[in-house]
């Protein structure tokens, strides 16, 4: 059992940058918690402050209800997996891996035991004797992870361990770590500015920005209600499209909301693109009857995507990109209009970014 609270953490660092200002944050066991934010948004910094390679300048950290802000890295029981995985080159996987065991004294069939099981979960058993030197990106990575693992801690800190490898592999260590914590059934606290590995790995994620959290929830909830535009933004393949409330829309805006700006957001995977002509008056009605317009254009550009395509469409006020299965029929240039279903359109406050709960405009 291991919970970690962080409770009004602030870290400024020596030279007076703050790079996280009051964070509160409680991190429940058994959970695999995945930070993600643009860079310098203090992803690093909060993972260090955990496993005690930084000093938090006030607040509170807490392990299973116990303050550790002056408890040594060292006897924290955490585990830290860095991107660069820093391998022992003159030494062979299995003394990598036995290192830290060794450094404690532990008793050498215990080590042996360790390494080995290790060793299996992570189908290195016929690597032991090699040398990091004759070891390819991902077989070192999981060197590394092996060396987390044999320490058997409460709790995984990995921050981006996996952005030196090539896609394949990137994918296929994504599944491998997603084994792994479902194996060792631990905390995992896991830094990536990747999406995808934030999206696919996490049971929560959490969004940061400029040392605050702007959001966190399970990955469905951020990407169906993101809470404010930075999240909206943030998450989601290609970016979610902004846009002024158009007129026709606001006219039967609720009152509560006269008075204030409201920005509209659609996932491009949601908005449907026809062509400007070539409409019967039956589709015509139809699609009024479910379908909110968001704005008339021309196709600026389109861009292959295996099945599915990105079409850019634009006119002199505003750009909207859309992502939809190959449309041969629409070519650059042409005009068209696009649309959407209400339910997925999001409402953001102009000044304050924030979401708006209501959907009946
Ligand atoms: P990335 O995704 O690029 O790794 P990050 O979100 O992990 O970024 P951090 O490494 O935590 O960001 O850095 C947060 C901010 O603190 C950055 O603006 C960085 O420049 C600053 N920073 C980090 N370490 C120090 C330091 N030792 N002294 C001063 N400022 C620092």
């Amino acid at each position: 059992m291991t919970t970690i609270q962080l409770e009004h953490i602030k870290k400024q660092y020596p030279n007076g940058f703050t790079a996280i200002h009051d964070l509160s944050l409680e991190i429940q066991d058994q959970e695999f918690l995945v930070l993600v934010g643009p860079s310098g948004c203090g992803k690093t910094t909060l993972l260090r402050l955990i496993a005690g390679l930084e000093e938090a300048s006030s607040g509170l950290l807490k392990m299973d209800g116990r303050v550790m802000n002056n408890v040594e890295a060292r006897d924290r029981d955490i585990a830290m997996v860095f991107q660069n995985y820093a391998l022992y080159p003159h030494l062979t996987v299995f003394q990598n891996m036995a290192f830290s065991l060794r450094m404690r004294r532990v008793r050498k069939s215990l080590i042996r035991e360790q390494v080995e099981d290790a060793a299996e979960i992570l189908g290195l058993e016929n690597l032991l004797d090699r040398k990091p030197g004759e070891l390819s990106g991902g077989q070192r990575q999981r060197v590394a992870m092996g060396r987390a693992i044999v320490r058997h801690p409460k709790v995984f800190l990995m921050d981006e361990p996996l952005s030196n490898l090539d896609a394949k592999l990137r994918v296929e260590m994504r599944e491998e770590i997603s084994r792994l914590y479902r194996k060792l059934k631990t905390t995992f606290i896991y830094v990536t500015h990747d999406q995808i590995e934030a999206m696919t790995l996490g049971t929560r994620v959490v969004v940061m920005d400029h040392g605050d959290i702007r959001q966190s929830g399970a990955p469905q909830e951020l990407y169906e209600k993101p809470a404010n535009v930075f999240v909206a933004g943030f998450i989601g393949k290609p970016e979610m499209n902004f846009m002024p409330l158009e007129a026709s829309l606001a006219a039967s805006s609720a009152a509560a909301y006269t008075g204030r700006k409201i920005i509209l957001g659609v996932r491009p995977e949601h908005i449907h693109i026809t062509p400007a002509t070539s409409r019967t008056e039956q589709t015509e009605q139809v699609e009024q009857a479910e379908q909110v317009p968001l704005m008339r254009g021309h196709i600026k550009l389109k861009e292959m995507l295996g099945d599915d395509e990105l079409i850019y469409v634009g006119n002199d006020e505003q750009k909207c990109v859309v992502l939809t299965p190959s449309r041969e029929d629409l070519l650059p240039g042409e005009n068209v209009r696009l649309s959407t279903e209400r339910a997925n359109i999001h409402f953001f406050d102009e000044q304050t970014g924030e979401a708006l709960a209501c959907r009946s405009f």
